[in-house]
């Protein structure tokens, strides 16, 4: 994949240690991200699920990928293990990528406010925004000399988009933590970011009542007039995560062909 992107080869991740959360297949954003961090010298971990193992694992290895760990985000047990590992394979880390997000698909439909429950609601939640304050915490502890962390977001915490309803909200929380977690972090001199990113085909896309016409509308009503690729979202991945991003934090970048930015599209004028 790495060959496939076309990805330019250099050392601007030489020397840094860090953890890839959430490569489930060669679609996963995260696969892009890490792809793009091994082709600059990365030395990286993946964590999974367990049901992904036998996807994740030689992906990771045709990349250079040595150390794999199992990370159930729900489990504090999964989530000590998982960063045990980390301490004894890395002994420190440099970066990490949150790139993990779960909701019932049977709720990424329809009315949010008749459609949302309790359960789901809690669950998504805790799988696509606590996690990500739970990681950040174990992480900063592996991170003496400073680092830099991300997570993946979508306009659709700002913004109403039909279909997207409770994972919006979790999305909106996860931006926020993001925030917070930079405040408290910056000291340290761990950097934490948010990379808004357009809609790209992937699982969990799949589980969203149509995620294609995300994709077709996104294209439609962007500046650039194209799909967001992932080649971009890695390329603003690698800046964050590198030396490059060193005074960015707190931020949440969009890397959507331009499309978070466009108020009425020229189409809708056209019908007027
Ligand atoms: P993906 O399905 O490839 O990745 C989602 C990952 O979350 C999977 O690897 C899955 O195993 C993991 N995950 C789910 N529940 C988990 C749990 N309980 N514990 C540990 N891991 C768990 O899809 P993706 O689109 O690459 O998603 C990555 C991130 O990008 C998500 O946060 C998603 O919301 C975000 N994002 C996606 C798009 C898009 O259009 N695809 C756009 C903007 C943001």
């Amino acid at each position: 994949m790495a060959d496939e992107m076309n990805l330019p080869k250099g050392e601007l991740m030489k020397g840094k240690k860090g953890l890839v959360m959430g490569v489930a297949n060669h679609n996963s954003i995260a696969w892009g991200i890490a792809s793009q961090l091994a082709a600059q010298g990365a030395e990286i971990a993946f964590s999974y699920i367990d049901a992904m193992e036998k996807r994740v694992r030689p992906l990771g290895e045709s990349i250079g990928v040595r150390v794999f760990v199992p990370a159930e985000v729900t489990d504090d047990a999964s989530m000590d293990a998982c960063f045990a590992m980390l301490e004894k394979e890395f002994g420190t880390l440099d970066f990490v990528v949150h790139a993990i997000a779960f909701s019932d698909k049977n709720e990424l439909r329809g009315s949010f406010v008749d459609n949302t429950t309790r359960e789901n609601f809690l669950r998504s939640m805790d799988i696509s925004a606590f996690s990500f304050v739970d990681t950040a915490r174990r992480a900063a502890r592996l991170m003496p000399n400073g680092g830099s962390m991300i997570t993946l977001t979508y306009l659709g915490s700002e913004r109403v988009i039909p279909n997207y309803n409770v994972m919006g909200v979790c999305k909106a929380a996860l931006e926020a933590a993001t925030r917070y977690i930079a405040r408290d972090l910056g000291p340290k001199k761990i950097r934490v970011n948010a990379i808004s990113a357009g809609a790209i085909r992937t699982l969990s896309l799949a589980g969203i009542q149509d995620g294609r016409k995300m994709i077709a509308q996104g294209r439609q009503f962007s500046a650039l007039k194209e799909d967001t690729s992932v080649e971009g979202v890695a390329g603003c991945a690698l800046w964050l995560l590198s030396d490059l991003g060193r005074s960015t934090t707190g931020e949440v970048i969009h890397v959507d062909a331009g499309f978070h930015m466009i108020g009425l599209p020229d189409e809708a004028q056209d019908e007027g």
